[in-house]
């Protein structure tokens, strides 16, 4: 079953280190105060690996990945 992910963030926890736009700026951008805009399209493939990966990174653990969907026509 294919899994579907998009990346969220806390605004309350969220520092604006920016380091969550050096890592992944296909999805997410800064606004003018450092804070990031997050595109809330799907994650798959290799965007979803760096997007894990970014999730990690984050120094104020202000990010994760929400579950969006689940693929069934894949379930084996
Ligand atoms: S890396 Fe984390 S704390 Fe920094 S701007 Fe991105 S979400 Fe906020």
């Amino acid at each position: 079953m294919a899994v579907t992910y998009r990346i969220v963030v806390d605004p309350i926890a969220c520092t604006g280190h920016g380091v969550c736009a050096d890592l992944l700026p296909e999805r997410i951008a800064l606004d003018d105060w450092g804070y990031p805009i997050i595109d809330k399209r799907p994650l798959d493939g290799e965007v979803l690996r760096h997007a894990r990966r970014t999730v990690t990174a984050c120094p104020a653990l202000a990010l994760r990945l929400e579950e969006v969907g689940r693929d069934a026509a894949n379930a084996r």
